[in-house]
């Protein structure tokens, strides 16, 4: 069912001049993603939404979601209700895991800095939150409530002053959103939440919309963030700049690095929670053992034929983009997990931690046999909003951080300022921009005479 990939005796290079014979993302490709086809299919809905507001994204609503609303916000009061409605373990779990995230993330704060550059010239770095975000929240082939804690909770301890929230409208529910997801919204004291779902979502975070009789319903956002399928991905592309964009977090990946003292059981166990994410998710075993292989081979027969989502998984794993890799040693294997920057890498060999210190790229990594990823998609306190499509050599997953700017604010006296203006004229004066030190020297001329 997977492809086996022998990489035993391969020279291998996990740095950006890696060739094709040597390059881990080329030996273990991923899902082929046509953005480019995307593109094109998201290019009108974006211009509907931005010319047509709400009579556009009602029309997308009833071609994508099979669901015709009557409005894309959602009433306050279907929020408090599908909290009043949540089954009591759910509520639970999501509200121990809303206070393992707030935890971290609430470390993740920054201080603002202000560092003295010379007598009388200082520069402080404050941070300061987006006044306006849009977090999306997926919920075509799953719905996923662990994604609005993911996105929430690190926006409002940011300190964002307004959240909105959209997910896809479900024809089950009359054209709201998953009630789940309605009850986490409630449950973190987020009121304005929208039912649309993928590019149109996108656009209306980027341009908002007004009513019928013209009045502002959803004002623009300043960014948007979090996961989603193809099409969220491609407007993300097509707006950026319009709005602000996360790291593309797309179709899930897991590796998993493992020599021959890991349970077979656990590591195919762990193979398949990310498979059933999407039949473009990527599942991918690196180890220097060849019994662990056969092993894990054997063990995913068995655990997908007794699992639910049997055919979405089948493809997940038949597809180029899962695989068995056998190298030399657990060396070689980082080298590969470092050229392949998987958003979710576990670690499973004897000295898990000695070896997790080795990973330069990953969107998080999972340390040991009691630290699987479907923790951090739930309850870890981590964040689950992470760089894919190998972008986890130069992105992070959501933090505090994705919700802040860091602004310079320079205060120099007119001592430093006379100190400086001839450096800054040699500048100038070499940048053939002679206004440039021309605004220093005005502020030394004697007008008087
Ligand atoms: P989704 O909410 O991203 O997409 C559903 C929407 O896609 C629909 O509402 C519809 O508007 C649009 N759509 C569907 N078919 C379309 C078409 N032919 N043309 C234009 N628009 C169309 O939900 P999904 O599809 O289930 O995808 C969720 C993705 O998010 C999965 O790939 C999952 O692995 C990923 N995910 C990633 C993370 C992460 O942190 N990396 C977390 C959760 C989910």
């Amino acid at each position: 069912m997977i492809t086996r990939i022998d990489l035993r005796g391969r020279a291998l290079d996990g740095s950006r001049s890696s060739t094709e014979q040597t390059d881990p993302r080329a030996l273990v490709p991923r899902a082929e993603l046509d953005v480019e086809t995307a593109l094109a299919v998201v290019r009108p809905i974006v211009e509907d939404v931005h010319h047509r507001g709400e009579a556009a994204l009602i029309e997308l609503a009833e071609r994508f979601d099979g669901v015709r609303l009557t409005a894309v916000r959602v009433p306050e009061a279907a929020l408090a209700e599908a909290a009043e409605a949540l089954d009591p373990r759910v509520r639970a779990a999501l509200e121990e895991s809303i206070r393992r995230a707030r935890k971290v993330h609430a470390d993740q704060r920054r201080t603002d800095k202000t560092t003295q550059v010379v007598e009388g010239g200082t520069v402080t770095e404050r941070w300061v939150p987006v006044d306006r975000v849009g977090l999306y929240v997926p919920g075509g082939r799953a719905v996923y409530p662990s994604s609005v804690v993911m996105n929430v909770v690190p926006a409002q301890e940011a300190g964002v002053g307004s959240l909105a929230v959209a997910s896809p409208p479900q024809k089950e529910y009359g054209g709201l959103p998953h009630p789940t997801i309605l009850a986490a919204c409630a449950l973190l004291g987020v009121n304005e939440v929208y039912a649309a779902g993928g590019a149109q979502a996108v656009a209306m975070f980027a341009y908002g919309y007004r009513d019928a009789a013209g009045t502002v319903v959803c004002r623009r956002a300043d960014l948007v963030t979090g996961p989603g399928n193809i099409y969220v991905a491609a407007a993300k592309r097509l707006l950026k700049g319009v709005i602000g964009i996360d790291a593309e977090a797309g179709p899930t990946e897991i590796m998993v690095v493992a020599d021959a003292t890991a349970d077979p059981g656990v590591v195919a166990a762990d193979l398949i929670s990310q498979a059933e994410h999407d039949p473009l998710a990527a599942a991918v075993l690196v180890t220097d053992s060849e019994e662990l292989a056969d092993a894990v081979v054997k063990e995913l027969e068995v655990r997908v034929a007794a699992t639910k989502h049997v055919e979405r998984i089948r493809e997940a794993l038949g597809g180029r983009q899962s695989a068995v890799v056998l190298v030399d040693d657990i060396e070689a294997a980082l080298v590969v997990a470092n050229g392949y920057a998987a958003e979710h890498l576990e670690i499973q060999t004897r000295d898990a931690a000695s070896d997790a210190a080795k990973v330069r790229n990953a969107g998080a990594v999972f340390v040991g046999s009691f630290a699987p990823v479907s923790l951090g998609d739930y309850l870890a306190g981590s964040n689950h909003v992470l760089p894919t499509g190998g972008c986890a050599c130069h992105s992070s997953g959501l933090s505090v951080q994705s919700f802040l700017r860091g602004i310079h604010v320079v205060d120099y006296s007119r001592d430093a300022l006379a100190e400086a203006a001839g450096l800054v004229v040699a500048l100038a004066d070499a940048e053939d921009l002679p206004a440039h030190g021309e605004a220093v020297t005005a502020r030394f001329e004697d007008r008087e005479g």
